[in-house]
């Protein structure tokens, strides 16, 4: 696995295998659901305009809807869509029994008001978890669909830790799709939790009492090795391209892997730690919504 550092065996957080594991079991559901209710749970995901990294997503998205045996239903509109269009076809998906889940892919073009299009999906197939009724029932302890970030996050904390309840959980970062959606998972498990932001005083300091230390900033190698406190484990969410040379550019964390590997009980490299992760519990959340709404428990 390339990565940037080595880190031993023990203390390394295999995203990809987890999350290659993870797409079998909801393959085996989907088989399930098939045979046993005569069910395919479908995927709507919505693309507008030309953003290379946004294809790059949606096609990696409607493939691996494809290969858990799920249906996938892509919709490619020009940059130049209006809102109001935009508005139709997410009706249109909401009013569609095939459809079960539906993402529409950000960022949108400027003269779409992405809050308008959040608000427009149907919370019972807001497979992305933004719309204000999940986020609400997630705060609240309710029966929400989970950004799949975050719950990719405390997927993997669960197999590592198993019971998570009292632990001290430092969240650095707050946006509303991975900060705040990940600190209200640790509090469900009853840890402590403290979310540090860019206003924080004395950062480092705040870090070093994280039993569990979640870093989603956007800033490469922020997190720096002696932040760690001894044996605590890392969850590193930052995508960071650095220019290199070559012209190709090197992905980091927003940890700075290899010193804080020396730390770490256990730490997810970047890439191959929680990137995998996300659209593996995007199918996992598809075929949630799809059993919530046809009353099916699994
Ligand atoms: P946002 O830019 O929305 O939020 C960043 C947060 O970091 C803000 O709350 C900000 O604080 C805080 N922050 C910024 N600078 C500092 C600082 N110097 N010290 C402390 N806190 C700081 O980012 P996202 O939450 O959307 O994403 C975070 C990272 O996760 C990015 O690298 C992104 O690429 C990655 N990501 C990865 C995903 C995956 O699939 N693995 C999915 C989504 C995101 P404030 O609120 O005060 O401004």
């Amino acid at each position: 696995m390339a990565m940037n550092a080595p880190a031993s065996r023990s203390n390394l957080i295999d995203g990809k295998a987890f999350a290659e594991n993870l797409r079998k079991q909801i393959a085996a559901d989907v088989t399930l659901l098939k045979s046993n209710h005569g069910f395919t749970p479908g995927l709507a995901v919505v693309l507008v305009g030309e953003d290379p990294a946004s294809r790059v997503y949606v096609k990696n998205k409607a493939a691996q809807t494809v290969e858990v045996g799920m249906a996938s239903f892509e919709h490619k509109l020009p940059p130049t869509t209006g809102q109001a269009e935009l508005l139709a076809l997410v009706k249109k998906l909401n009013d569609d029994p095939a459809v079960n889940g539906i993402l529409v892919q950000l960022p949108l073009p400027k003269q779409i008001d992405p809050q308008a299009v959040l608000d427009a999906i149907d919370p019972a197939k807001d497979v992305d978890g933004f719309h204000v009724v999940n986020a609400g029932r997630l705060a609240t302890g309710g029966e929400a669909l989970v950004p799949c970030t975050p719950l990719g996050c405390l997927l993997l904390l669960k197999d590592r830790l198993g019971d998570l309840s009292g632990k001290r959980a430092v969240v650095v970062g707050r946006s509303n799709i991975v900060g705040k959606p990940m600190a209200q998972l640790l509090l469900g498990e009853s840890c402590t939790v403290t979310i540090a932001h860019s206003r924080t005083r004395d950062l480092a300091a705040e870090c070093r009492r994280a039993e569990i230390l979640v870093a989603a900033v956007g800033k490469p190698e922020m997190v720096k090795g002696d932040w760690v406190a001894p044996g605590a484990t890392v969850i590193d969410v930052g995508i960071n391209r650095i220019p290199m040379p070559d012209g190709k550019g090197r992905l980091v964390g927003d940890v700075a892997f290899a010193e804080a590997a020396k730390h770490a009980g256990a730490i997810t490299p970047v890439p191959g730690g929680v990137g995998p992760m996300t659209i593996a519990c995007l199918l996992k959340n598809t075929v949630t919504a799809g059993c919530r709404q046809r009353g099916i428990k699994l």
